[in-house]
């Protein structure tokens, strides 16, 4: 599944935008992983983010 490979490719210079998961340099993507055209679209809530960050945890194992 595509999803499963998303974080495995971390190299330095490039992130994939949380909400269409394309490929950017990582001086593309804010600080949430959005691309310019997706800025804005993941704002959570502090409880909604520990979740997300619990799934990244999870995925990443
Ligand atoms: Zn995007």
């Amino acid at each position: 599944m595509f999803i499963d490979n998303i974080f495995s490719d971390d190299r330095d210079e490039f992130g994939y935008c949380i909400v269409c998961l394309d490929r950017f340099p990582k001086k593309a993507l804010n600080s949430r992983d959005e691309c310019e055209e997706h800025n804005g679209e993941t704002l959570l809530s502090d409880e909604e983010r520990e979740d997300w960050d619990s799934f990244i945890e999870n995925i990443r194992k």
